[in-house]
């Protein structure tokens, strides 16, 4: 380092040389420096080129294409919208959308989301007001499409996020005919936690030359203590009681397996006198909203949650994430977990663990290549520990993942899960 006359390369988001009114909007946000998923993507993004980003909600993927299209954008060109964005979920259509908002909030540009379950007039008049931006879940974005009230000629840049989930719930045909809908030459961004062989070829039909920015987790982040307690099925319920109202859990989102589930677990808890809420695929969109917002300002410390439903969900403060019942893939405990711990605070991760889950806790710590500490709850002795379908395996379980003669899972978990 002998360089005297000094020339400090920038640092920070200034590195990027984004547009000052972006850089004003992440100053107000808060954030200092990037973080790696936009280290990794913004440049290229910035170039124009094709990006497959391998990463999951909570690590700043949103920013990490957002702040690029919205420097694309405010370069000026044609009048409608002129990206694109598509998300499987409501709640993560709303959050892109609001961050994007915030990012942007020194410009003139200007975001709509579009989404089922609300007023198709009310979005209808929006799109009238000639948003630079379109953030929206296949289904509806189809509809208005068809309908003509959507015209998507001007659009330059197409971000899929989350696009596993997209595929998951089942909105890869209305992608496509979404895709056809669109000029051919554009940029395109896809974001995908897994990379299931569906959303390979759809990556390898969009994305012509991407740069690849993987920084898929699969190991729990370092804020995060995670635990499992064995468990009698039976005690669940008793045993969740013991933890919310044991120490230090102000706020929880607590999962189960089935809607149903959540539904019951959201009522009990309510009636043994928490403030509890449910958040789940049968409720209207109106009640997630209300479900949500009450989560977020407090006025309900538990959420009790399904997968789908809280896909995407950036809560921050979240203090404890309980697995009511264990996820359905190896994948999706990095994920629900991931709910805590979010932007570097502290937070744990419980998980009840019965004599039936065997199978998903192997093939879980195998994921993440390091077994998970269990946890001894007084009064809450396991049941004993009943591998689904071998004798020969009992006791194992304990201190990491054990080599089993019987077929393993293959790690993705897909589908696969039949004993919990
Ligand atoms: P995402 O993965 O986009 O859901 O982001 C997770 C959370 O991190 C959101 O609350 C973002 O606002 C926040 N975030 C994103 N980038 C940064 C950054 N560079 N510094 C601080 N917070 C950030």
């Amino acid at each position: 380092m002998s360089n005297s006359s000094v020339s400090v390369a920038p640092t920070g988001f200034a590195r990027f040389g984004l547009n000052d009114a972006l850089l004003r909007g992440i100053r107000a946000a808060g954030f200092e420096n990037p973080r790696p998923i936009q280290v990794e993507t913004i440049p290229a993004c910035l170039d124009g080129r094709n990006v497959l980003g391998l990463a999951q909600t909570g690590t700043g993927k949103t920013a990490a294409f957002a702040l690029p299209l919205l420097h694309r954008l405010l370069k000026g060109g044609a009048k409608g919208p002129r990206a694109l964005i598509l998300a499987p979920t409501r709640e993560l259509a709303t959050q892109i959308a609001a961050e994007m908002q915030a990012l942007a909030r020194f410009t003139r540009l200007k975001v709509v989301t579009i989404y089922g379950g609300t007023s198709m007039r009310r979005q209808a008049d929006e799109l009238r007001r000639n948003p630079a931006v379109v953030v929206g879940c296949p289904g509806r974005v189809l509809d208005l499409l068809q309908q003509r009230v959507l015209r998507l000629g001007a659009v330059e840049t197409l971000v899929l996020d989350e696009a596993d989930h997209m595929f998951d719930m089942g909105f890869l045909p209305d992608i496509r005919k979404i895709l056809k809908g669109l000029p051919t030459s554009r940029q395109n961004l896809l974001f995908s936690a897994t990379m299931p062989k569906e959303i390979r070829h759809l990556a390898n039909d969009l994305l012509t030359d991407p740069h690849v920015a993987e920084l898929i987790d699969r190991a729990p982040a370092s804020t995060i203590d995670h635990a499992l307690v064995l468990v009698a099925e039976t005690r669940k319920r008793a045993l969740l009681e013991h933890v919310l109202t044991g120490g230090d859990c102000d706020s929880a989102i607590v999962f189960t397996r089935t809607k149903y589930r959540a539904k019951r677990l959201a009522e009990q808890l309510t009636r043994a006198g928490h403030r509890a809420v449910g958040l789940q695929g049968n409720m209207s969109q109106g009640q997630r909203d209300r479900a949500m917002s009450g989560f977020r300002t407090r006025r309900y410390d538990i959420l009790v949650a399904t997968d789908i439903a809280a896909r995407g969900i950036d809560v921050s403060n979240v203090a404890y994430v309980i697995n009511f019942d264990v996820p359905s893939t190896p994948e999706a405990y990095t994920h629900r977990i991931g709910r805590t711990g979010r932007a570097e605070r502290e937070g744990v991760a419980c998980t009840f663990v019965t004599g039936r889950d065997h199978g998903w806790l192997r093939a879980t710590e195998r994921m993440i290549g390091t077994p998970i500490p269990r946890r001894q709850v007084e009064g809450f002795e396991a049941e004993p520990e009943k591998p689904e379908a071998r004798k020969a395996s009992r006791g194992k379980g304990r201190g990491g993942p054990q080599r089993q003669s019987r077929p393993q899972s293959n790690g993705r978990g897909r589908g696969r899960r039949r004993s919990g």
